[in-house]
């Protein structure tokens, strides 16, 4: 419909305001408070979040499956590296993408932010376990003053460490679909 552009316009939230704009999608006249700037121009409110639902895909159940199989797969991982030694640095990421594709199977690949976050998280807690009672046991060894036992002691720790960083990131970078190289 050609409407003539010397015609007044309201914003239809407040049609009290006369405005010059309108929403580029539904066409609605929108006053400078309603609109919103988005990278194809201006947008009423109702149309950028219907925009952000067709993203967020994810149903409620998504949620307990994704962080308690993250949260097991990732403690699963951490008692195997734990006799790896230097080779964790290797076998992290791998664990994280396994976790990760079993993720986006079980939601079979339903996105939300929200959801990447948390079982982001449910994978750093997973690991943290074992982390916990290696810094439990460091701390017993110095407690009897043996520093010798106590650097030895620390190496599993560093391995540790670094599988909650690598295995933690890689799913998130996995899930939420930013490649690292
Ligand atoms: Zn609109
Ligand atoms: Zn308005």
């Amino acid at each position: 419909m050609n409407q003539d552009s010397s015609e007044a316009l309201f914003c239809y939230i407040h049609p009290n305001r006369e405005t010059l704009l309108r929403c580029n999608k539904c066409d609605k006249p929108i006053c400078t408070e309603c609109a919103i700037l988005t990278p194809t121009g201006y947008r009423c409110k109702e149309c950028v979040r219907s925009h952000q639902k067709k993203f967020e895909t994810a149903q409620w159940l998504d949620y307990p499956l994704a962080i308690g199989i993250a949260g097991a797969a990732s403690f699963f991982g951490s008692y195997i590296s734990s006799f790896l030694g230097f080779f964790t640095l290797l076998i992290a990421p791998v664990i994280g993408v396994i976790i990760a594709e079993i993720v986006r199977a079980i939601t079979k690949k339903r996105r939300a932010k929200l959801l990447f976050q948390l079982t982001t998280a449910a994978t750093v807690l997973g690991s943290l376990p074992l982390l916990v009672s290696k810094l439990i046991n460091l701390l017993l060894i110095l407690g009897t003053g043996n520093l010798a036992g106590g650097f030895l002691g620390l190496l599993p720790i560093i391995w540790q460490g670094l599988y909650t960083f690598l295995v933690a990131s890689t799913v998130y970078y996995r899930l939420s679909g930013i490649k690292i190289n």
